[in-house]
């Protein structure tokens, strides 16, 4: 498929090949090996001088075909797809850092990668330094060292929404040299494509608007092919190979991910603009509300402003638990980018270990909810948000 076409059809039209049977839609490759032609055939294979499956750890045609939409959709030249997204923000790291190199982070990552970097990451000499998004050019500049060789970043952020400029970032990489790689979840291919900035590395969590209907874990790393070159030989060897099942359903999210995320978006823009009027309401967070200190930048890496609003909500940690308990329809669950709307309390729950100083740094409040809008009728996340609202009170 040209990667001329459009979006929609690339998502849609982006096809493994067909098999004798002339399906129109592709079938599971439940399949663990692939057997040989000939002696020749396997010799070239493993010689990596013919190209094709030899075993699903290493590749599968869903999780091919999965990676192939992706690419395109993020204008990537290659990918691998991963088990999770936390198999693809590991591997993304661990295929390219050596003991005694250095990762700069901003602060408000993802609570596993936070892990990672903080916990397991030092076992092996890796070390981090945690930059906040809202930092000056001078403080990022600052954290730079000799052996640093990879920055990460999420944006928007998780769950301040804050986000980084990611021309800029484009260019701070190459002005030091380092591995840019952004963690795409939150904006999908669809609002956001880091590669055009000269980001190197982008991961997805599938598991949240990919996938968009809470049903799979998947994830996936996107990259030049002299960068995947590199992912897939510690992917190969390690194992954090997506199921072909799940490469099925992940590939086939992706044919409907241009309409769900406009339906995303459009409910939650409208959302953000009915709570910011709301008398109980504190603030609200959302991309692109002119309210937001980054709408501008918002507006230039972004097409529309993603699913996810935050509101502060007046009365504190105990109010946040009695709005939580008072919803009738919408989920309290820990998941996020569903066709069903999701609301979480991150001071009860997520970050309740957290000091006071640590969860300002990382820009939760303690009334702060976390809303991923979802696909039903806007009037009725409205409305049970609103008797929520007023049970809590
Ligand atoms: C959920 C999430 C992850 C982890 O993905 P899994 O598929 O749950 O392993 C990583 N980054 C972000 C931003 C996420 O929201």
């Amino acid at each position: 498929m040209s990667s001329k076409k459009h979006f929609e059809t690339n998502a849609i039209r982006t096809q493994a090949e067909r098999s004798s049977q002339r399906e129109h839609s592709v079938p599971i490759y439940a399949t663990s090996s692939f057997v040989f032609d000939n002696a020749e055939q396997a010799r070239a294979l493993f010689a990596n001088e013919e190209e094709g499956n030899i075993y699903t750890r290493f590749s599968n045609p869903n999780n091919d075909e999965f990676i192939q939409k992706l690419c395109l959709l993020e204008g990537t030249e290659d990918g691998m797809a991963m088990a999770s997204g936390m198999a693809a923000m590991f591997t993304s790291m661990a295929a390219f850092l050596n003991s005694g190199d250095h990762i700069i982070a901003s602060r408000s990552v993802f609570g596993s990668t936070h892990q990672i970097l903080t916990q397991l990451f030092p076992r092996w000499g890796i070390t981090h330094t945690y930059v906040d998004l809202s930092d000056p050019a001078e403080v990022w500049e600052k954290a730079v060292t000799p052996n640093t060789k990879m920055v990460f970043a999420e944006t928007p952020s998780n769950p301040a929404l804050d986000l980084i400029d990611l021309e800029w970032l484009g260019q701070f990489g190459k002005k030091h040299n380092l591995i840019v790689n952004i963690d795409n979840c939150f904006a999908t291919p669809y609002l956001q494509n880091p590669a055009k900035y000269g980001v190197h590395i982008v991961t997805h969590s599938a598991t949240k608007f990919i996938d968009g209907q809470g049903r799979a874990i998947g994830g996936a790393v996107l990259g030049s092919k002299e960068h995947i070159e590199k992912v897939r030989f510690f992917a190969r060897h390690t194992g954090p190979a997506m199921s072909p099942f799940n490469g099925w359903i992940l590939s086939k999210s992706l044919e409907t991910l241009a309409v769900r995320m406009e339906k995303h978006c459009d409910n939650a823009l409208k959302l953000a603009t009915h709570l910011e009027s709301h008398p109980e309401v504190v603030w609200v967070k959302y991309p692109f509300l002119p309210s937001h200190p980054q709408q501008a930048l918002a507006k230039k890496q972004m097409t529309l402003g993603g699913g996810l609003v935050t509101f502060e909500l007046g009365g504190g940690v105990e109010r946040g638990k009695r709005f939580l308990n008072s919803l009738k329809m919408i989920s309290f669950s820990a998941n996020l980018g569903d066709t069903r709307t999701i609301a979480t309390h991150p001071a009860s729950t997520t970050h309740s270990k957290l000091n006071a100083e640590e969860k300002k740094v990382v820009g939760i409040t303690d009334g702060l909810i976390r809303v991923s809008v979802g696909l039903e009728h806007l009037d009725d996340i409205k409305e049970d948000l609103e008797q929520a609202i007023k049970a809590s009170k």
